[in-house]
């Protein structure tokens, strides 16, 4: 009997766990990919007003997919692309190759859960089965509760249990490969299977993707992965520098599958348990976190538009047009912070992020702007390469304090201190802020702050070669304590 594998945020051929559960239940296996014109018409791409759209994440998509389109053909299978409505095309393409099933993995963000049941329920009506599988997460939905058998909301407990429930299910044996290679016989071609269509075809130019140090699919992200592991051993020691190059850069492979979680985290565990890495402990940490927002977002999908505390989900917000000045001032690399605009000239030219730098600049808009953080969840939404609902969700719910495990109201980043902490010397600032290249390390977290002498000397006069800040930190600071006081 024939299968269909749907390919959505796991872009590749081994260690797969739809495709493996395909491919040894069935003799001939299809593959698909929908580029869902339900999740490309919301993006208003990011070229000049009146340019043709591109987005990076398409491009990236785009040359991934044709990556792994070569590896199923060169094993005897292909991919199927179609362009449509998913929850039309993929039943529809079910019932042209006349499977029996379609295998799909799991996704858990809201709005992919209703599109899996629409599908579920159109193959059902053609007698068709829908299977799906845990595959981009180590631990899901339930699997790790507290011991009165609820989700957590805590973090630390959460990653507690995460590590003891690995240990106990055999720790690098749990973490194993789906061995699809023993089944690759069973790829299936099909004269539906012309090619991945060109952006054009898919209403897209080409953005600036492939001039950024990103490299695409799963020769990117296993080079990206050997590269980390290389000094994985300095990632505790190095992760909070933007100019260091200290984290692994792989998020946007995690977001659409081109690595392997179970290969990164089975890397992670050894060395972490086995040598003792504290690098390597860190960075499973991290890979932690991942599937904690993942398993939030599953048992709340109300935090898509809420805050976690309900408390705090009715706060006074700056609004009105001077908020909406500073709104546009803070996207626009110009809040006068050298901090704040060089992450997010980062954003805006190559659509990543430091870590550091997002819980900053996430922090400067909702404590020192005031404004709400759902604004600032939806403009990195739009912009970031390794955009996932559950991460950047979580992260700004944490920077505004609403979220869960939420770093207290109190505690408010100062930007300068940041700065000064985590880029000492300005390399950072100076990489994305060039007009600020001559300025003396001492006035370069607060260039305000430069005798008019020096600000001449130095090419940047403040108000006119680089901005004045757009607010006072202390002030901003007491308005937004009284905003989380009020409640
Ligand atoms: P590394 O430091 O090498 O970490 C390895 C992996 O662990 C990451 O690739 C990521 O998959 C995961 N990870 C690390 N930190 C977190 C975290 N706090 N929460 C969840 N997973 C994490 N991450 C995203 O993948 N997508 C987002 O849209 C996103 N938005 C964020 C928004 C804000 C306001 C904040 C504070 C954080 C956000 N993060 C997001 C988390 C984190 O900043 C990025 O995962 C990280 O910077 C990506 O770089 P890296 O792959 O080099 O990370």
């Amino acid at each position: 009997s024939a299968a269909l594998v749907w390919f959505r945020r796991d872009l590749r051929d081994f260690d797969h766990a739809a495709l493996y559960h395909a491919l040894r239940a069935h003799r001939r296996v299809f593959c698909a990919f929908v580029f869902d014109t339900e999740i490309l018409d919301a993006l208003p791409g990011q070229g000049a007003p009146g340019s043709p759209r591109s987005d990076r994440r398409i491009d990236f998509i785009h040359a991934s997919l044709l990556e792994l389109d070569t590896a199923l053909r060169s094993a005897g299978g292909a991919l199927i692309v179609r362009h449509g409505r998913a929850s039309q095309e993929l039943p529809a393409l079910a019932r042209e190759l006349g499977v029996a099933a379609v295998f799909t993995n799991h996704d858990y963000e809201p709005a992919a859960i209703a599109r899996d049941a629409a599908v579920a329920t159109a193959l059902a009506d053609s007698g068709i089965a829908f299977t799906s599988f845990k595959d981009q997460v180590i631990f899901e939905r339930d699997e790790v509760l507290t011991q009165a058998g609820k989700p957590f909301g805590v973090f630390t407990p959460y990653k507690n249990a995460w590590l003891r429930k690995l240990g106990e299910a055999g720790g690098e044996f749990y973490l194993q490969s789906y061995p699809v290679e023993r089944y690759r016989a069973h790829l299936a071609a099909s004269p539906l299977a012309s090619g991945i269509p060109p952006l054009e075809a898919l209403g897209f130019a080409a953005s600036n993707l492939a001039a950024l140090r990103l490299p695409t699919g799963m020769s990117g992200g296993a080079a990206l992965f050997e590269a980390f592991l290389a000094r994985i051993d300095q990632y505790k020691a190095a992760r909070d520098f933007p100019a260091v190059k200290g984290v692994s850069y792989l998020s946007t492979h995690l977001r659409f599958g081109t690595v392997s979680i179970r290969q990164l985290a089975r890397a992670a565990w050894q060395r972490s348990g086995v040598l003792g890495n504290e690098g390597a402990a860190t960075w499973l940490s991290e890979l932690v976190w991942r599937d904690f927002y993942q398993q939030i977002l599953f048992h709340h999908p109300q935090v898509v538009e809420h805050a976690w505390k309900p408390e705090y989900d009715d706060l006074q917000w700056e609004s009105g047009l001077a908020a909406d000045a500073l709104f546009d001032a803070w996207c626009a690399a110009r809040t006068g912070y050298p901090i704040v605009d060089a992450a997010m000239r980062q954003l805006n030219q190559t659509g990543f992020m430091h870590n550091r730098l997002r819980m900053v600049t996430a922090s400067f808009l909702t404590k020192d702007l005031g404004i709400h953080w759902l604004h600032g969840e939806r403009y990195f939404a739009l912009h970031l390469n390794d955009y996932d609902l559950s991460a950047n969700n979580g992260g700004w719910q944490w920077a505004a304090s609403t979220g869960c495990d939420a770093q207290p109201y109190f505690r408010i980043f100062n930007p300068v201190s940041q700065s000064e902490k985590f880029d000492a010397q300005g390399t950072f600032i100076r990489r994305y802020l060039p007009e600020l290249a001559q300025v003396p390390d001492k006035y370069i977290h607060a260039p305000w702050l430069m005798p008019a002498l020096t600000q001449q000397a130095t090419g940047c006069v403040i108000g006119d070669h680089y901005p004045a800040p757009v607010v006072d930190h202390a002030t901003a600071r007491e308005i937004t304590l009284a905003r989380f006081k009020r409640g």
